[in-house]
């Protein structure tokens, strides 16, 4: 099996088409801020060069630029010229075997020597990457390995710009042994700290460990997680790209530390609104909402709460969020509210028209239809007349 990935894509597809941003702490934004006229928005990718500087993932613009100062080099994303670079990639992959797009920018191939030349996928490997770097000025990082998982860890592991092979489970535990559980994709932090508490730190403790006491522990996938120390797992090739089901939908946006509770839930009427709005125009429905809430840069709050019955609407949505908010709004005194996300997952396809009474659901998409006709300012409800002023909400979407 090899695994491809793009060494920070987005970012790197846009140093290789603006020169300027070459060797340059890149950021990504999403394509509607304007990172140079407001400090609002978000980051959505960075280049390696950002990285060094400490910016590790997703961030605000505001946290960036304060790091880097006037060295931060924004760019804003394009992605449907992604896509279009995802689907040259996959063609240069197939040429070697089938190939399976597990995102826009990781690929799992299996390639078979009819000959059964020793060494020939490692040999395979390296030319898959040498071809992707000279026909779309990418870097990209491949491992080789006998399951998806060990695969993946292997590139993992040598970013960027690597290649890597696990030849077998224990020239597995031998090369990757040191590296911490959570190079194990699947494996994050609360899981992480689930097997502190049993002394699983590294994936060298995850391969020794007795699998009995995980699938004690956490039942069936115990016994995933004993044999993805040994780089087990990971599931079959599926060749094509896959047909991605929509998990979630939300907004968030980032605020200048807020204390004041009433503006903080108008902030969340506005997030209700545009997940509802981005619900009906997608034809869904959803049940469990969840809400964000970030603390001074410093800390998060996570609150879930389901509806009894799926929902399309805003008021029920902001009516969940503010639950969550009445719950941690003693903090927002000395913590003042950076960041809010609302978002919604349990999705189903098509809204009833019982969901939401009659009458709202019908003002709902009549609202939306005079938008959709006239433009985002035709309608708006009167507790968010000037809402878009403040603040700026950034729309994302969980495919998986
Ligand atoms: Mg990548």
């Amino acid at each position: 099996m090899i695994y491809l990935d793009m060494d920070a894509f987005y970012a790197s597809v846009e140093q290789r088409d603006h020169p300027h941003l070459r060797g340059r702490p890149t950021l990504v934004t999403h394509k509607t801020d304007d990172p140079y006229a407001s400090n609002r928005g978000a980051v959505i990718a960075v280049s390696y060069e950002a990285r060094r500087r400490g910016i590790r993932g997703p961030s605000s613009v505001l946290e960036v630029k304060r790091r880097l100062g006037p060295d931060a080099a924004f760019v804003r994303s394009d992605f449907e010229k992604y896509l279009a670079i995802c689907r040259q990639i996959y063609r240069i992959c197939e040429h070697y075997g089938p190939t399976e797009a597990a995102s826009v920018d990781e690929f799992y191939l299996e390639v078979a020597d009819p000959r059964g030349r020793f060494g020939f996928e490692l040999f395979a490997a390296a030319e898959l990457k040498r071809r992707v770097h000279e026909e779309l000025d990418l870097p990209a990082s491949v491992g080789v390995g006998y399951s998806k998982r060990s695969a993946k860890v292997a590139a993992e592991s040598v970013k960027p710009r690597g290649l890597a092979e696990a030849k077998s489970p224990e020239h597995f535990v031998e090369q990757f042994g040191r590296e911490p559980v959570t190079v194990v994709q699947g494996i994050a932090n609360p899981l992480a700290r689930h097997l502190a508490t049993l002394g699983i730190y590294t994936i060298a403790d995850l391969a020794r460990a007795d699998p009995l006491p995980l699938v004690k522990k956490f039942g069936v996938n115990g016994w995933s997680l004993s044999r993805a120390g040994r780089g087990h797992g990971g599931g079959k090739l599926e060749p094509g790209f896959k047909r991605r089901r929509v998990r979630s939908v939300g907004h968030s946006l980032t605020m200048r530390g807020v204390s004041d509770v009433t503006q903080i839930e108008r902030a969340l009427l506005g997030l209700a609104d545009g997940v509802a709005k981005r619900l009906r125009r997608q034809h869904r429905s959803g049940r469990a909402v969840t809400t964000w809430i970030n603390f001074d840069r410093k800390f998060s709050k996570l609150g879930r709460a389901s509806a009894p019955q799926p929902v399309v609407l805003a008021e029920p949505i902001y009516r969940l969020a503010c639950r969550t908010l009445h719950r941690y709004e003693h903090l927002a005194d000395r913590y003042p509210v950076t960041g809010l996300g609302i978002s919604i997952s349990g999705l189903s396809t098509g809204i009833q028209l019982s969901f939401g009474g009659d009458r709202e659901l019908r003002l709902a998409f009549a609202c939306d239809e005079i938008e959709r006709r006239f433009g985002k300012s035709a309608v708006k409800r009167s507790a968010l007349k000037d809402w878009r002023r403040d603040f700026q909400a950034a729309p994302g979407t969980e495919v998986g």
